[in-house]
């Protein structure tokens, strides 16, 4: 599959492989005929860029979900914490202005609509079918959970769930994305699909 993107998706910056990527676009082409889509966890944009060019292909819509404070790694000091991505003044991360600038490039404003937000303040009133979720926020198990309990049950039959980070070796990753992959699997509301490099993938049934 070759898969043209507006942009140079290396230039944004993520933890988004390319396989999970282009996953990402292939699920989505056809789960946003079925609903809007929702990403928890939109970051720069990186996948935001993927999910938006299937859901302008097929006229839909993304809402990117973030509150772009940056998740528990992305902290000052913390193993991935980026200094360009630090509003000093105000002593916090700030990924909106990133994920701004990507979501311009990509000519995508006409589709993607940004929600600033924490995941369980953005689902509290939420009553929109959903074509496809893509959970990629905190890596907690607090957040994780979170993330699951407020957007999974919003997919409506055929529709997507996908979940990164996805490591059944403890050694290889941290757990919380795997243990919301499981309790998915053990609802018995989701067929699970082929997991892509990290990312899991199931099916509404
Ligand atoms: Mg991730």
């Amino acid at each position: 599959m070759t898969l043209s993107l507006p942009i140079d998706i290396h230039s944004v910056k993520g933890f988004l492989a390319d396989d999970e990527g282009q996953a990402l676009y292939q699920q989505a082409l056809h789960a946003s005929t079925l609903g809007p889509c929702l990403e928890v966890g939109s970051y720069c944009g990186k996948s935001t860029v993927y999910l938006g060019c299937a859901c302008r292909r097929q006229n839909s819509v993304l809402y990117a979900l973030d509150h772009h404070r940056g998740s528990e790694e992305h902290q000052l000091g913390e193993e991935y914490h980026d200094p360009e991505l630090y509003d000093a003044q105000r002593a916090a991360v700030d990924t909106f202005p990133a994920f701004r600038h990507t979501i311009a490039r990509a000519g995508l404003e006409d589709t993607v609509v940004p929600i600033v937000a924490s995941s369980a303040l953005a689902s509290r009133q939420w009553s929109t079918p959903l074509g496809m979720v893509f959970i990629d926020g905190g890596h907690s198990e607090e957040a994780a959970q979170t993330d699951y309990r407020s957007w999974a049950g919003h997919i409506v039959s055929g529709g997507i769930l996908a979940i990164h980070d996805i490591f059944p070796d403890p050694a290889a990753g941290g757990q919380a994305p795997y243990h919301i992959w499981q309790l998915a699997r053990a609802s018995g509301l989701f067929e699970a699909l082929a997991t892509v490099n990290t990312l899991g993938l199931l099916r509404r049934r």
